[in-house]
């Protein structure tokens, strides 16, 4: 009898009978993929769904270690989990459920929702994973994505067009008030430069009125900049980790099957940082879709996510460094030179607005982004984060 149904609730005698009939009916028809392994990581039980959606047979993938069916750095470290699982107790995917990154038979690689069920059997536990590919889903939400990014772009800037004016009407005040004291003060200082002893006061006077308006000036632009950095942002305590595999699994769809190489290398000495989440998640999705789009007439693609950990000399617990690394064809001199400005684009469909938006992200949170040839011959991408100084449990 198959270990998934040799359970108390499989007992009952009209199952015992049925209980191949009802397992095969289960594989058939459940609509997302189910894959049942053993304590060891070993396949007992692969789904019809799950044969489409990875291109095994059941036969095939039955008796094999599920790590194949993931990319790394999940495959190396597949069997640590568990045993880390089985010794503490302590679970990340079961019973949590997250999203992340599955492997096709052909290497491919395609971000899936994964919900883990356990039970235990008479021989041992087993695991349930009931996976569903998040690729058409993540579609549709990025064409409705790109559709407000578009809108919101257009609002953005008529937005900037009436910030302008507003900017141009405050500052005018000022700098038509510099203007007149200083013509004064030139008109005071007669042919030959001198002022006569009675206009020496006025002269020092103009020059202090038009002092006092420069400084209004600055103060009107420090408010404005004040404004604009005031965005609606929520700081918590987040874990690298998880931002990293779930923006990854997000910009690795729907760029079609692809063959990159990908992998995550985190310093497993940090990994709190205090952040607004959607925000960094958008930094890290801007720079893997960029990294995407880079290579893709590049005959090896490999993509790399790292982190560093960059300790501070003042005892605080220091910054960490991530670097999301490509094989591309590198910056092109032009855009290297006006990177994180504004419409600044080499693409016919681009924006470029991405990589302004990462860096504006990225010094709200104090930290700095910067970019530089990879390792892989292509662009490395770097930002900064603080590490957050206190850890807060699950
Ligand atoms: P967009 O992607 O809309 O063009 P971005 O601000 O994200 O806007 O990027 C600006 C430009 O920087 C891109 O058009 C591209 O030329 C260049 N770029 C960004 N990332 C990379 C990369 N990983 N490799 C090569 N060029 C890049």
């Amino acid at each position: 009898m198959c270990p998934f149904l040799d359970t108390a609730s499989a007992s009952h005698p009209a199952l015992i009978d049925s209980n191949h009939a009802l397992q095969q009916s289960i594989l058939a028809t459940v609509p997302d993929a189910m894959v049942v392994i053993d304590e060891a990581g070993t396949i007992l039980l692969f789904s019809d769904a799950a044969c489409r959606m990875f291109g095994y047979d059941a036969s095939e993938a039955v008796g094999q270690n599920v790590r194949g069916l993931m990319p790394n750095p999940d495959r190396d470290r597949h069997d640590h989990y568990m045993r880390h699982y089985m010794e503490t107790g302590e679970a990340h995917v079961i019973g949590i459920g997250r999203i992340t990154t599955a492997r096709r038979r052909d290497g491919s690689t395609f971000p899936i929702e994964l919900a883990v069920g356990e039970a235990r059997g008479d021989s041992g536990r087993l695991f349930t994973g009931f996976i569903r590919d998040l690729t058409e889903m993540r579609r549709a939400e990025r064409r409705l994505a790109d559709l407000q990014a578009e809108l919101s772009h257009i609002s953005r800037v008529s937005a900037m067009g009436s910030l302008a004016s507003a900017l141009a009407h405050e500052l005018n005040q000022p700098l038509t008030a510099i203007s007149s004291y200083a013509e004064g003060a030139r008109a005071l200082l007669g042919e030959d430069g001198t002022p006569a002893a009675g206009d020496i006061d006025m002269v020092r006077d103009a020059l202090a009125e038009a002092s006092g308006q420069a400084l209004r000036a600055g103060q009107i632009v420090r408010r404005l900049r004040e404004f604009i950095s005031r965005g609606e942002s929520e700081r918590s305590v987040e874990r690298l980790r998880r931002l990293v595999t779930e923006a990854a699994a997000l910009a690795l769809t729907g760029a079609g099957p692809s063959n990159i190489d990908f992998e995550i290398r985190l310093d497993p000495t940090v990994d709190r940082v205090l952040v607004d989440r959607i925000q960094i998640q958008q930094v890290l999705f801007n720079l893997i879709r960029n990294a995407v789009e880079a290579m893709q007439s590049a005959s090896r693609q490999r993509l790399a996510v790292y982190s560093q950990h960059l300790p501070s000399a003042k005892g605080a617990a220091g910054l960490v460094k991530v670097t999301v690394a490509d094989s591309g064809p590198g910056l092109a001199p032009a855009v290297a030179a006006v990177l994180f400005q504004p419409f600044n684009t080499s693409k016919a469909k681009g924006m470029g607005l991405g990589l302004s938006i990462c860096r504006t992200i990225v010094e709200a949170h104090g930290g700095r982004i910067w970019a530089e040839a990879s390792e892989f011959g292509g662009t490395a991408f770097h930002f900064t984060l603080e590490i957050a100084e206190e850890p807060q449990d699950d």
